[in-house]
């Protein structure tokens, strides 16, 4: 039976996230994004503590796996045994305070999922814990390029192994790359990059590789100018002889021949685990959107009327009930999508799925809310304008909304990519 009650852990968690995000988030929003780049450091500080904590509990597990000891995986109700239901709801409620400055948390973020979903435990036990010490540190995840984007198997970034010494020399240049400047220089953090080993096999040469920070080799070129989730560094990462340890590659080095698809598909299940992640930072931007428009137009005697006959509704109603009933479905969608992940079931459907509908959705809500508020939606008076900049973020990275319907759609259809493009 399908039990959609609230855990008592998340319930807690919602309440003190809530606290968090409309007393130390949503009063900063405004002049974190106007001064872009600029660090909330007071707030990082403050929430270092709560993400380290919580990275610890996961190491614990983690050791214990390591050790082979039994390892409790009873959620004890319908949701994840895995973490990442929690997580999701954290995400959602911290996007809600404020998405730029949720992306500038110390956390292991893309290069945590990475690792999670393509390590072994050696590689999770030797990475993941330094988010659980000292002063906060970052992850980050480099695949895009100057000349590849959507298309990731026209990665050019190179990684040669050096038999003498048993390393492997990166070179390549990463564009975009979220917390890439934080990761890659400002704190002991790491950073995992897409890189081919055999230019000649296509994407059965692309592997992932973790660089930690200030490796020889690593240069940060320059960070972008933004429209939205300017808080957040998105940085170009320049990597000339770049030498790490050959344990550094993520998966198996071997690149499989042309019937054993496995290799790349191995990076891809990256995306499984971070696709939801980022639905649920959509949703909640798109939450404070609704929210607030709806609390404006109260104020303005306008109610939605949810038991009217679908005739007598104003067109503000209509607008307003097709907002949120996007945002549900895309976050029902997210729910199912990371609730499968916790269970360790093939979820490349269904987190496409969730990450094109939150996307649309978000955007549609924010969009909306703007022009059914009208002058404040557009002033910067409020944070609806900003809201509109941030959310379109969510239908960009971690693969395009058409990216992902082309995903959805192939394996829907059960063709390749060479059948659909
Ligand atoms: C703020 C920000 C942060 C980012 N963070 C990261 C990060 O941390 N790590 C990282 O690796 N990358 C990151 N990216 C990069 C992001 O993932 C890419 O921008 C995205 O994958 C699209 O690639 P592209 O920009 O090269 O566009 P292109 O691939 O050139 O696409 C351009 C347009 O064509 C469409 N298109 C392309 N191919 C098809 C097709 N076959 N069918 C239909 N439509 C198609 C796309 O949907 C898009 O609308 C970030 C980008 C931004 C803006």
């Amino acid at each position: 039976m399908i039990d959609f009650s609230l855990p008592d852990n998340i319930k807690e968690q919602n309440q003190r996230l809530f606290m968090v995000a409309s007393h130390f988030m949503r009063p900063i929003a405004r002049e974190m994004d106007d001064k872009e780049h600029t660090k909330p450091w007071d707030f990082i500080n403050m929430t270092w503590q709560v993400t380290s904590s919580q990275m610890k509990r996961r190491v614990k597990r983690l050791e214990k796996e390591l050790a082979g000891e039994e390892v409790d995986k009873s959620g004890g109700n319908s949701f994840g045994t895995r973490g990442y239901m929690p997580l999701i709801y954290m995400i959602e409620m911290l996007s809600w305070g404020d998405a730029g400055i949720y992306l500038c948390l110390p956390t292991a973020a893309l290069a945590g999922s990475a690792i999670d979903a393509v390590g072994t435990l050696e590689q999770k036990n030797r990475f993941l814990p330094r988010f659980s010490k000292g002063k906060p540190k970052w992850g980050a995840m480099a695949i895009t390029e100057p000349h590849a984007g959507s298309d990731t198997s026209a990665i050019r970034t190179t990684a040669t192994l050096d038999h003498e010494t048993n390393e492997w020399i990166l070179n390549g240049e990463k564009s975009f790359v979220t917390s890439g400047l934080m990761a890659a220089k400002d704190s002991d953090g790491i950073l995992v990059v897409w890189a081919t080993i055999d230019a000649s096999a296509g994407r059965r040469g692309i592997k992932s590789f973790v660089i930690e920070a200030n490796t020889p080799g690593m240069e940060v070129l320059k960070l972008e100018k933004k429209h939205g989730i300017r808080v957040s560094d998105t940085a170009t990462i320049k990597l000339e002889n770049c030498r790490i340890p050959y344990e550094n590659i993520l998966g198996n080095p071997e690149v499989q021949d042309k019937k054993e698809k496995k290799g790349f598909q191995g990076a891809m299940r990256t995306f499984d685990a971070s696709r939801p992640l980022v639905a649920a930072s959509a949703i909640g931007i798109g939450r404070a959107a609704l929210e607030f428009t709806k609390e404006a137009l109260e104020k303005e005697g306008i109610t939605i009327r949810y038991n009217a006959p679908k005739h007598v509704l104003t067109s503000i109603e209509r607008d307003f009930m097709d907002m949120e009933a996007n945002l549900k479905a895309a976050w029902l969608l997210t729910l199912k999508a990371t609730w499968m992940m916790d269970q360790r079931l093939p979820n490349t459907i269904e987190s496409s799925m969730a990450k094109v509908k939150a996307g649309k959705a978000v955007t549609l809500v924010t969009q909306k809310a703007v022009e059914l508020l009208g002058p404040l939606g557009y002033s910067c008076d409020d944070l609806i304008e900003k809201w509109m900049r941030d959310g379109k973020i969510n239908d960009l990275y971690e693969g395009t909304g058409q990216i992902n319907t082309l995903v959805v759609a192939r394996r829907i259809l059960g063709y390749d990519r060479n059948q659909l493009k």
